[in-house]
This record gives C-alpha cells, structure tokens and sequence, in this order.
C-alpha cells in the first residue's frame, strides 16, 4: 500500500473513530437533557390540567356561594318558597354549567333538588349514592356555626362528580347557617371534551377501582404514590404520556388522569444530533481532502523523488552523485545525511580499494617468500629422508651387532653353565661324605665353593635369560605348581648365602592363596632367586622376608621386604633398567652383580601379564612387590571349595 493510501486510510479511520466518539458523547448528553426537557414539558402540562380541574372547582365553589350567601336563599330554605325554587330552571343551570343543585336545611332534610342532563337540558334523577354521602353527621353538611364550605370531587356510582358546599348565609353572610347548599358536576365525556378544547391537550380520565383499566393506565397507577405525584412513559419515538391521580372528598385515589402528547422536543433532539453528524461528516470529507492535497504536496512527492533518485544512485553504482532537496523540513535535513552518508561511503570505498591494493601486494610479496621458504623446506626434507635411511641403516647394523654380541653372550652363558653344574653336582656329593669323611675345615671350604658357584650359575643363568628375552625366544610355560612349594625351593638355595651373613631368612605363605596356581614355575623361581639374592646382598643386619600373598580377587603377588640398606629416591626409577646399579663405580664390592636381576625380573613380569613395585628408603630396607594374574589349578583345586 502506499504511503498516500495509508495517509488518506489513516485520517478516515481517524474520522470515523471520532464521529463514533461524538455520536456516543451527543447521544449520551444532548439526548439526555433533550429528554429531560420533554419530561418538564409533560410535567408542566400534567399541572396546567390540575390547575384547570382545581380552577373549575373554585369556579363551582364561588357560584355556590354567591347563591347560599343569600336573603332570597336563606328565607327559601327556612319557609320553603316555590316561587323562589322555580327560578332553578334547567336553563339556569346549564349557564351556570351545572349538573346538580341540591338545598337541605339545618335539620339535613332535602328543601330541593334538581339534576338535568346538559345535553338535553332534561331533568334526570338525583344520582345514586349521593344520599349515602349526606346522611346525619356527614361532615358536608353545614352546621349553623359554619361560614365557609368544602369542595371536591364524589365517586358516585355512575360517574365522578365535581361538587362544592357552601353553608346558606344571609346576604351580608352572617349567621347562624340556616342549611346546606351543593353544586355539583359530572366530570364525564363531556367536561374532558371541553378540557380539551380548551387546552388542546389528549387528556384521558379513567376511575381507579375501573376494572377495565388498560395496560398502561394500571402500571401507571402502580407507580403513583405520596412521593410521586406525576410520571411520565415514551410510548413510542413519536408520543410520549404524562400520568397523575386525583382524589376524592376522603382523600382516596379516586381518578386517574392520563395525557398524551407529541414527542416534539425529542424529535427535535434527535434531528439536531443528525443534522450535527452530518455537519461533522462534511467537515471530516472536507478535511480529509484537504489533508490528502497537502499530504501528496509537502511529504509524499518529495519523498517519491527523493527515493526515484535513491534507486538511480544504487542503479548506477556511482557514490559521487547527490541528491538535491530544498527546505528546511526534516525530509530536506535527511536528503543532506543521505548526501553524507553517500560522502562517507564514498570515502570508505576509496579507503578500501587502497586496502584492497595494499592487501595484494602483500599477499604477492608473501606468496613468493612462502615459494621461498618452501623450496628450502623441501632441500631440508630431501636432507632429513636422506639422514633417516642413513640412521637406519646405521641402526639395522647397531641391530646386527647386538644380536651377534647376544647370541656370543648366550653361548657363552650357556656353555659355562655347564662345567659350573658339575662343579655344584661334585661339591654337593663331596660334601655327602660318601667319598670319605671331611673335617670342619674342609666343609666350610666345600660351602664357600658351593655358595660362589651357585651365585656364578645365577649370574649366568640372568646373563642368558637376558640374552634369551633380548631375541624373544623366551616362552611362557602355563603348567600347574604349588606356590608354597616354589617358595620352599628357593628359601633352602639361598639360605645358606642368608646363614653366612648371618641374617634371618623368613617365608610365609597367606591362607587365603590358593595351593596351587597356574603359571611357569621356573621364571617365578628366578624372578624370587633374583630379589632373594638381592635383598640378602644389599643387608647386612637384621632379616629377609618372603611372602606370598593375595592382591586382590583376581591377583596373587610375591613380597620380598629386607631392613639392608635401601634404595634411594631418585634411584627407584632406574633399578629396573639393564645393566644399572645405584652404586655403578669399580669400587664396588666384588661378587654384587653386573645391574640385569632387575631388569630380568621386570621382563619376565611383564612377560606373564603382571608387573613389579618397589617402597623403599635408604637406610632403612626395601620391599619388592610382584603382583601377577591369578589363574587357579582347578585340577586340584575346584572352584567350589576355593577361599
Ligand atoms: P645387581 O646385579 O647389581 O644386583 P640388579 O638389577 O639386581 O643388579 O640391581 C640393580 C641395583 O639395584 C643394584 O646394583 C642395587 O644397587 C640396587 N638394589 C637391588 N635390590 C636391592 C635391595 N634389596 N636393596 C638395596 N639395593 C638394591
């Protein structure tokens, strides 16, 4: 939608909202008082007609008294002259508009009476009940103190009547009231009529206690009270009503007074809101015009070039164009900040195409020292490929060497470890005593042989085992064997080594691990011999201990704990590695070793899935753990009846 079809939707939607607005307001306050003022209408015509009723019974009353304030009245009702009564003529009465005329002396006896039909000038009987309301006693009758009379109306049988009593007086009006005069008449069709036409007013009288009554008449009467002695109904958009009661000589609701009018200063109200809507609406299209005219003059065709020429700088790509705006107004201060912000951008293009220029030679100059450094790079690589097959072909040869320099010590081992039985096996049988008997002196010279050569049997059978894990051809054997057994084998080989250096030598065996395991014997018993041997080489008081125990669920672990002279920290780490040995100088003692046990023992740990711990503290003694996979002999030993 454009912006002029959204201005021009605005201010109609604008317009309407208001005309909305004021219709209600008008509605809500013109209306109103428009009404008000129709009810004081009604109200004061309702009045002017009670004021008609009461003036029409002043009337009465003082034509009463003109003819009971008499002599000639006076001396008829005392001496009862006919003459006198025959002056009451029906004409008479109809000049003086009367229905009824009715004379009674002091004693309340009827002297004369006359009651006519206006229309036909007729004498008709005197009307039913009228009697009833003069009987001994009634306060309308006069007594001869009374100077002043009453009036009012009479709920008769037939009809209402309008009546006024005068006591009968001389003509001075003195006393004593010798009687009773009455005046009286219907309030009927025809006294409405002449209401009417008097007061131009549609006037209705309805007898309270009428049982046919209508609708509106009844509600009326219902709302008639002490209070409200006037209401008023809208009968419809053209008529309105105005209701009030009249009362009867007792004070009782006797009549009900009905007038019904136009609604004039209604209409005239809702003609005046029309006629001001309309003003408005002709007003408002006016304005909208108006508004439109300058609309499209002051805001949208400026704004319509003002974007034409927006569309021709983007078209064109050109940011040195501009736009031109005259005025002051805030769309020529915004054509001046979009010549700006043109300007800026102008300036930031330039800007960036120098970057941009900049930026491309550096990448150039970049580009050809990356060409640069990646030819020297590549001499570099082809250098270190080349080093790299020299390093290894240096390598396989170091390879060669050490597997030649491992198979020699192999042999070597191997073939030492021959004679170096024989000469344990011969020891032994000498020391039997079964090639003759030996002296103290000789045993303990066998023992020493025995014990130096088990301990070169040892060195050798590491130096082999080394050489033998260095070519992996060492295989573990998964055979079954009784962990207290194995103990017991080493314990009796080295404690003739403990008993020398005269330490204690202690085994023990945790009831909780199994009597027999699988696993390889043999590398077991070595990896004990070594740490064995080791503890009782590196004390020199106090104990050796053995333990075999259980790690854990799924795990056993060998203990050997000494109180000899420790390992320091920074040594801890590199026991284990070949040929080293915390203290490596040749002043060593002869006999400690070449730094493989360790090593061995690890190997052959790690061989069988298990691996070795070490606590110690120089001074104090070391404790070596290896802890190895649990693998229970179920041939011996099943699973039901294991710890
Ligand atoms: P060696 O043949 O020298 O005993 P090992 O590999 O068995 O070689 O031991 C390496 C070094 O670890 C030993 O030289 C010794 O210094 C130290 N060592 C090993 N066991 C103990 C121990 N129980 N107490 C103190 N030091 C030990």
């Amino acid at each position: 939608m454009s912006l002029h079809r959204k201005a021009q939707l605005l201010v109609v939607i604008t317009l309407a909202a208001l005309l909305v607005i004021m219709y209600v307001i008008l509605q809500a306050i013109l209306l109103h008082s428009y009404t008000q003022l129709e009810q004081q209408s009604v109200e004061n015509n309702v009045e002017r007609l009670l004021n008609r009723i009461n003036d029409d019974l002043s009337i009465l009353s003082s034509q009463t008294a003109d003819y009971a304030f008499w002599d000639s009245t006076y001396a008829f009702v005392q001496e009862y002259d006919n003459d006198y009564a025959l002056e009451m003529t029906p004409e008479t009465l109809a000049n003086l508009s009367l229905n009824l005329t009715l004379w009674m002396n002091i004693e309340g006896k009827i002297v004369f009476h006359k009651t006519i039909d206006l229309a036909s000038l007729r004498d008709t009987p005197l009307p039913t009940g009228l009697v009833d309301y003069l009987a001994a006693g009634s306060p309308l009758l006069r007594q001869p103190a009374d100077k002043t009379g009453v009036q009012g109306i009479m709920m008769l049988a037939d009809r209402p009547l309008m009546f006024a009593v005068q006591p009968i007086l001389t003509s001075a009006q003195t006393g004593p009231a010798v009687g009773t005069l009455i005046f009286g008449r219907w309030m009927d069709a025809a006294y409405i009529q002449q209401i009417l036409t008097a007061l131009r007013q549609d006037v209705t009288l309805y007898r309270v206690n009428d049982p046919l009554l209508p609708d509106d008449a009844r509600s009326a009467l219902a709302l008639l009270n002490g209070e409200t002695t006037i209401i008023t109904r809208p009968v419809d958009e053209q008529r309105i009503q105005g209701y009030t009661l009249l009362h009867d000589l007792n004070g009782s609701p006797a009549l009900l007074l009905r007038l019904n009018m136009p609604r004039a200063i209604y209409m005239q109200g809702t003609g005046t809101l029309v006629y001001f809507l309309l003003a408005m609406v002709i007003v408002g299209l006016v304005f909208i015009i108006l508004i439109s005219i300058l609309l499209q003059r002051t805001v949208i065709t400026p704004l319509a070039k003002l974007s034409e020429r927006i569309t021709f700088i983007r078209q064109r790509a050109d940011l040195s164009e501009r736009i031109n705006m005259l005025g002051k107004d805030e769309l020529a201060v915004l054509a001046q900040n979009m010549n700006g912000m043109l300007g800026a951008l102008d300036e930031a293009q330039q800007a960036l195409k120098d970057a941009n220029q900049q930026l491309e030679l550096r990448v150039a100059q970049r580009t050809a020292q990356l060409s640069d450094t990646n030819d020297r790079l590549r001499e570099e690589i082809a250098a270190r490929e080349q080093m790299q097959v020299e390093l290894a072909q240096a390598r396989d040869q170091a390879l060669e060497a050490l597997q030649l320099k491992t198979q020699i010590l192999a042999n070597i081992s191997h073939d030492a470890r021959t004679p170096l039985n024989i000469i344990i096996l011969r020891t032994q049988m000498l020391q039997s005593e079964r090639q003759g008997d030996i002296n103290p002196q000789q045993r303990e010279m066998l023992d020493s042989i025995l014990v130096n050569a088990r301990q070169l049997l040892l060195f050798f059978n590491n130096l082999l085992q080394e050489a033998q894990l260095k070519v992996d051809k060492l295989q573990v054997k998964n055979v079954g064997f009784a962990p207290a057994a194995l103990l017991d084998e080493v314990t009796a080989l080295l404690a003739p080594l403990a008993e020398r250096k005269g330490l204690t030598l202690e085994s023990t065996v945790a009831p909780d691990v199994p009597t027999r395991l699988i696993g390889d014997p043999d590398k077991l018993s070595q990896i004990l011999t070594n740490l064995v041997e080791n503890a009782i080489k590196f004390t020199e008081h106090g104990s050796v201990s053995v333990h075999i125990l259980r790690a854990d669920q799924e795990r056993w672990a060998l203990q050997v704990s000494d109180s000899g002279i420790g390992i320091p920290d920074d040594a801890q780490s590199q026991i284990f590695d070949t040929f080293w040995q915390v203290d490596g100088s040749v002043t060593r003692q002869i006999g400690q070793g070449v730094g493989l046990g360790l090593a061995i023992v690890r190997q052959l740990t790690t061989l069988m899935g298990g691996e070795i711990t070490v606590s110690s503290q120089a001074g104090t003694g070391s404790v070596f753990t290896v802890t190895l996979p649990l693998h229970k002999d179920t041939w011996y030993e099943p699973a039901s009846i294991d710890n």
